[in-house]
């Protein structure tokens, strides 16, 4: 029997993951259905329960219902807890595994992608809502020199800061950066949306320097056309990281991580 898997979310049309992993499964060869559900606000379990009735083996958990399927889960990975949130559930039996792909998603497409290893580095996030906290602990994994957190509502950095204590990371507001340079600059807010760019001061961008916007579109972000014009190295937006999170559920259900970088360039633009 073909293997069952969806995403869930409300809105859900703009979901870019069952093409994704309609790529992933021909990559591999494997056969298996991949749905797209659009639960009601309040029908996030119910529709789970039909949809593991229905025999599915595993849902990607998308806007508003990452605290739903962490509540749900019967299990869950370290790095869900860390990060608060679930997006992603493996049916196994009666366990519900919860687990969140995004902060190794961002790993793996830095270092594995982009060849940019994170050892050492200097590590600046900006934005400390949800993106933000689900990497925090994954880049940290990495062994950089440091990892600093910037946000325009400096309590949300200082509670990320408290949060991840034991691990060292600092936490503060944007104007406490002159002065200083980080060699991995991720842009972990939603302003690139709204075409807005974060109060980053002038020289903060080291030699040799990456930035990376997790927002994807069409054209560059406003935050990489500065980060090229300010002295990075070497700009990334967020296609990377939506693959490769995606690649790491597939590997979670699967067992296999498929190679992001055949679909990358098929998805772009579409
Ligand atoms: P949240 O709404 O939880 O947080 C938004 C963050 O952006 C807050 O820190 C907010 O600051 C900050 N922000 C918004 N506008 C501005 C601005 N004009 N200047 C400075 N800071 C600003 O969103 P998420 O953390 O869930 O997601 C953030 C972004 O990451 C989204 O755009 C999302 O699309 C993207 N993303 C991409 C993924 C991928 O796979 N590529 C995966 C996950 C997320 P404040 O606290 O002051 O309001």
């Amino acid at each position: 029997m073909t293997d069952l898997y969806a995403v869930i979310g409300n809105p859900i049309a703009q979901s870019k993951s069952p093409q994704i992993h309609a790529a992933f499964a021909r990559e591999l060869g494997y056969d298996l259905r991949y749905e797209a559900i659009l639960a009601p606000r309040e029908g996030f379990a119910a529709a789970v329960t039909a949809f593991r009735a229905a025999g599915g083996k595993g849902l990607n958990v998308t806007v508003p219902f990452k605290l739903d399927a962490f509540a749900l889960a019967t299990e869950r990975t370290e790095r869900a807890e860390q990060a608060g949130a679930v997006n992603t559930l493996k049916f196994d039996g009666g366990v519900i595994l919860g687990d969140n792909t995004d902060g190794a998603g961002l790993v793996r497409d830095i270092e594995d992608r982009l060849g940019f290893a994170l050892r050492g580095k200097r590590v600046l996030i900006m934005g400390a809502g949800g993106a933000a906290r689900g990497v925090v602990l994954p880049l940290l994994h990495e062994q950089p020199a440091s990892v600093t957190i910037a946000n325009r509502t400096v309590e949300k950095a200082l509670a990320l800061e408290r949060r991840f204590a034991p691990f060292g990371p600092e936490g503060g507001d944007y104007a406490r950066l002159a002065g200083r340079q980080f060699d991995l600059i991720v842009n972990a807010t939603s302003a690139s949306l709204t075409g807005e760019l974060p109060a980053l001061p002038p020289g903060v961008f080291a030699a040799g320097s990456l930035a990376y916007d997790m927002v994807y579109g069409d054209e560059p972000t406003r935050f990489l056309v500065h980060a090229r014009q300010n002295g990075a190295a070497q700009v990334a937006d967020g296609w990377g990281m939506l693959l490769a999170q995606a690649a790491e559920s597939f590997l979670l259900w699967r067992g296999v991580r498929p190679d992001i970088r055949p679909v990358i360039g098929m998805l772009r633009g579409r």
